[in-house]
């Protein structure tokens, strides 16, 4: 209880809670204090940027946070390697992580952590959301779902939902008893989204919905889904006849198919979902009939810069586990740290990470004042998910052949980096959306 009141006033940014985190070798830090003193400069606003920190993970560093972010971000440090770490494995044997880590999750406030509070969400900022992201990633532990339900679908209910849909559905979401997902890809439809055939039909004033969805994270465990749906055939583009509503599990008609067995994201629950007649109410039609393309649109660059960040996070895990590995291995008598190719090779991955840091961190900081376009959210998911696999591979092979055992931490950190060029749009898709943007704009 304590803590969560504890981590509830970290996010709501209240003063005076006990200070967390160290980020700087006490040199540094005292060399910095004296600066700012000489400078004037009052020493609480001194946050190293990444590229001088001791570590890439520190606690207390870049310029977008503070110091209640710090202690937030203490905190869920702490959960993630206390309720998280230690069952990973046996969650990827399952392939889902366990209801009771939700619940937990809930109770400890990380969970719509952005969703403002009047409608039944945390209250926190864009920043404290970024720092759940990251902090998952720093533990190299992908099951949970937790960023796609706060950030990507709890947003669509909140921004379009009616005042009904929001007070029954996010509070729960919130406290981790709702698990939510969005279903846009179809066997037929990735990255042409206006090829989906799921079909809504009208029925006096209920629909009734046909179709399947494939792909779909969180889809096992979920208690709700978003679920993308043509509503008028006949409309002048695909895109003017789409439209959103929310599926309930349980609901007749709605059945899981398998879990999905893929080469990473062992512990995430990735599902086929079937509809099959099933019986919606008005009330499930999600924000306006026929405008789902347009809110889809709109979401979407969140979604983007989510990936990235959390691809941004995966490469400084991953820069600072073989950073720990080369100062221990040895070769030829000396630990392979001794290397120039290998003192090269850290060099160059650290000025990639670090210049990938400060454009992700502009990002969220746009985010934050809702300036994030389309295309500048594209071009961070893009370049950032190229260069976690760009890190991976060559992490990997710093590592030798123990990289490639499955109990090293860089070979899950590996295989759970392929997806991220892939879903949320492809990455070829990105590079369409940006260039569009250059021609459109000559
Ligand atoms: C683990 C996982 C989790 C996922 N989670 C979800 C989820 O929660 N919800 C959801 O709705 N979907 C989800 N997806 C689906 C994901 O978003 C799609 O797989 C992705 O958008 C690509 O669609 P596709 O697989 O149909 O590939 P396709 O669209 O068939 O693409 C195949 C190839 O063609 C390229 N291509 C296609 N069109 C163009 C073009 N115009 N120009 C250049 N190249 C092009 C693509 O870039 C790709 O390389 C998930 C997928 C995976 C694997």
């Amino acid at each position: 209880m304590f803590l969560k009141k504890l981590v509830r006033s970290c996010v709501l940014g209240v003063k005076n809670a006990p200070r967390g985190g160290q980020a700087l070798s006490a040199a540094a830090a005292r060399k910095q204090h004296s600066q700012a003193q000489q400078q004037g400069t009052p020493v609480s606003s001194i946050r190293p940027e990444t590229s001088s920190a001791r570590t890439l993970m520190d606690i207390g560093t870049r310029r977008i946070f503070n110091e209640d972010h710090d202690i937030f971000r203490q905190s869920v440090r702490r959960f993630f390697q206390e309720e998280v770490v230690p069952h990973h494995k046996e969650w990827e044997k399952a392939g889902q992580v366990s209801r009771e880590l939700w619940e937990k999750a809930g109770e400890q406030g990380l969970l719509g952590v952005m969703i403002p509070e009047e409608h039944g969400g945390i209250g926190g900022d864009v920043f404290s959301a970024a720092i759940t992201w990251e902090e998952q990633m720093y533990c190299n532990c992908t099951g949970p779902g937790f960023a796609l339900h706060s950030d990507i679908v709890m947003p669509y209910i909140v921004n379009y939902g009616s005042k009904e849909q929001m007070e029954h559905f996010v509070p729960t979401m919130t406290a981790g008893k709702c698990i939510g997902a969005i279903a846009m890809t179809e066997p037929g439809a990735g990255s042409d989204l206006q090829g989906v055939r799921t079909y809504a039909k009208k029925d006096g004033s209920d629909w009734i919905l046909n179709g399947n969805k494939v792909f779909i994270s969180n889809g096992w465990m979920a208690d709700l889904v978003v679920v993308v749906t043509v509503t008028n055939r006949e409309a002048k583009t695909a895109a003017h006849g789409i439209s959103l509503f929310l599926v309930e599990n349980g609901m007749k008609g709605f059945l899981k198919g398998r879990k999905l067995e893929k080469i990473g994201l062992k512990a995430q629950d990735t599902a086929e979902l079937f509809f099959e007649d099933v019986r919606l109410p008005a009330s499930a039609l999600l924000g306006e009939l026929n405008k789902g393309f347009y809110y889809l649109m709109n979401e979407l660059p969140q979604e983007r810069l989510l990936i990235a960040d959390m691809a941004i996070s995966s490469c400084e895990f991953m820069f600072e586990e073989t950073r720990n590995y080369v100062t221990q291995r040895k070769a030829f008598g000396k630990t392979i740290a001794h290397l120039q190719t290998v003192q090269h090779k850290l060099a160059e991955l650290k000025t990639e990470i670090c210049v990938g840091r400060a454009f992700v961190d502009n990002c969220l900081q746009l985010l934050s004042e809702k300036r994030l376009d389309p295309s500048t959210a594209s071009m961070a998911k893009f370049w950032a998910s190229d260069l976690q696999n760009k890190v991976a591979t060559q992490c990997l092979q710093l590592h030798g052949g123990w990289g490639y055992m499955w109990e090293y931490p860089i070979a899950r950190a590996f295989v759970d980096s392929r997806i991220q060029p892939i879903y949320g749009g492809t990455n070829e898709i990105m590079k369409e959306l940006i260039a569009r943007g250059i021609v459109s704009q000559k």
